[in-house]
């Protein structure tokens, strides 16, 4: 086909297309390939602990090696560290001292998603049904949740101290679980006029998991009964050791391809295992960079960033001390400080694609659209950018040099309509540290569902502009 020619309009406005546009067959089968890679991750990986074990699994494969292995740092080395086996960092040391600062990718491994109550197991005669209580966590809309099969993946500390790890649901021989939302039928005066965030209520989220009764004659509750003479059959454990476990119920369905072009990737959580994934297999692809690669895979994000695996916990600052400890020889508090206060970070989170159904959200002019390519977006927060962190003009400069020179698909992004509402991602605890951060991370349609949609051309975007982002100088 031939090139269109430029026009003066085109030459002095603002791009606005597809990134599918102009796609040879080469770059259709890399985006086909990768997508493929990373369905198969989806569909596995569903909580931060997965994405922990699946990261340090991959990093092993590409020589990287956890930080005790090493003496001494020197550039090429390739580091792994976890807390907590609930965040994950890699390290690609660059040729350039680390105090020089570092290029930093920081994205999230939690999702939206409902965890069981520490005691969860009770049973309901009148309706002949064990269940299982529920807490859920982050942002959902709950009643997205009810009549889909659900999993539960997790660990039970049981009362001698060891770790079983449970994952039940995902083995098409395994049996799912439900949320049972109630028929039209007789839902015209207990639920037709509740509002939405109330249409399933927290104390509703209860999850079925038995219909049948112990055959013990003696017994009070014989449905609750028959669950825990199951539980403790396969895992050896009673109700008690429930209390001391962590068990996430997720869609128990896999990722697969969307639409009839199989241009986009649907599956349950894209926010944000999608950058996790396109930033590990870009730091993977990082060899004896000028600066310091560093991936920081964070857990918490969705309530809040709290806790010491989320991003306000203090594992940045440690990870990169422990660094510089087997770097530098004459190590002290200030040059650690320095190499942070040099460093540049994007925060890679994804973006709110624009949803046909609901345009008046967005501002349309500032408003990310799937298949065009990463977003960037320069600040957040909600009531003229309250919390957020609004980036320097000088750093979203030079990403827009970077990403236009290597042909990296990118996007402006903003989160929504000025009033409309708003959130934050990690960027602002990264920028407590005086680094350059900016968001930077593909849209998604149907963010925070059970089955979030992505562009192929978009998550293979993100790849690109991490790996870009950390090679160059
Ligand atoms: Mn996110
Ligand atoms: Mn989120």
């Amino acid at each position: 086909m031939a090139k269109k020619k430029q026009t003066l309009e085109d030459k002095l406005s603002v791009k606005n297309e597809t990134a599918w546009i102009g796609i040879t067959k080469a770059q259709e089968k890399k985006i086909h390939d990768f997508s493929e890679d990373y369905k198969a991750f989806l569909s596995k990986v569903k909580t931060e602990r997965e994405a922990v074990e699946f990261i340090v699994a991959a990093a092993k494969k590409k020589g990287f090696k956890p930080l005790a292995s090493y003496k001494k740092l020197k550039a090429g080395d390739k580091v792994i560290f976890t807390n907590m086996g609930k965040l994950a960092a890699l390290a690609v040391i660059g040729k350039d001292p680390i105090e020089k600062g570092m290029k930093v990718v920081a994205s999230h491994i939690d999702s939206p998603r409902i965890d069981l109550k520490q005691k969860p197991l009770y049973e309901d005669t009148d309706s002949e049904l064990a269940l299982f209580k529920t807490h859920y966590y982050g942002g959902i809309k709950k009643y997205q949740w009810v009549n889909i099969p659900l999993a539960i993946h997790g660990v039970i500390v049981k009362a001698d101290g060891k770790i079983l790890n449970v994952i039940i649901g995902e083995d098409p021989q395994d049996p799912v679980f439900i949320i049972g939302d109630l028929l039209p039928h007789l839902s015209h005066k207990a639920q037709a006029d509740r509002k939405m965030p109330e249409v399933i209520k927290g104390e509703e989220l209860r999850i079925i998991i038995g219909n049948r009764p112990s055959s013990d004659k003696d017994a009070k509750n014989k449905l609750k009964l028959n669950i825990l003479e199951i539980l403790n059959k396969k895992y050896g454990i009673i109700e008690e050791d429930l209390i001391s476990a962590e068990l996430q119920v997720v869609p128990a369905t896999g990722a697969r391809d969307v639409g009839l072009d199989r241009s986009m990737v649907g599956g349950y959580g894209q926010d944000d295992r999608v950058c996790a994934y396109t930033s590990l297999r870009a730091i993977m692809e990082v060899d004896k960079p000028k600066k310091t690669a560093l991936a920081l895979y964070f857990d918490k994000e969705e309530v809040g960033s709290i806790g010491a695996t989320g991003a306000q916990g203090g594992f940045f600052e440690m990870a990169v001390g422990e660094m510089l400890e087997k770097a530098v020889p004459n190590y002290r508090y200030s040059i650690l400080k320095r190499a942070m206060a040099n460093s540049r970070a994007l925060s890679a989170d994804v973006d709110a694609g624009v949803n046909p159904m609901f345009k008046s959200v967005h501002e349309l002019g500032n408003a990310a659209k799937l298949g065009h390519g990463i977003g960037i977006c320069k600040f957040g927060g909600a009531r003229g950018k309250g919390g957020s962190n609004d980036a320097n003009a000088e750093f979203l400069g030079e990403l827009r040099m970077l990403f236009n020179k290597t042909k990296v698909p990118w996007q402006y992004t903003e989160l929504g309509k000025v009033d409309e509402g708003g959130g934050g991602t990690v960027a602002r605890f990264l920028s407590e540290h005086n680094l350059e951060v900016i968001d930077c991370g593909p849209p998604l349609v149907s963010m925070h569902s059970p089955f979030e949609i992505a562009s192929k051309v978009d998550i293979y975007s993100s790849y690109r502009a991490f790996m870009e982002f950390q090679k160059a100088d």
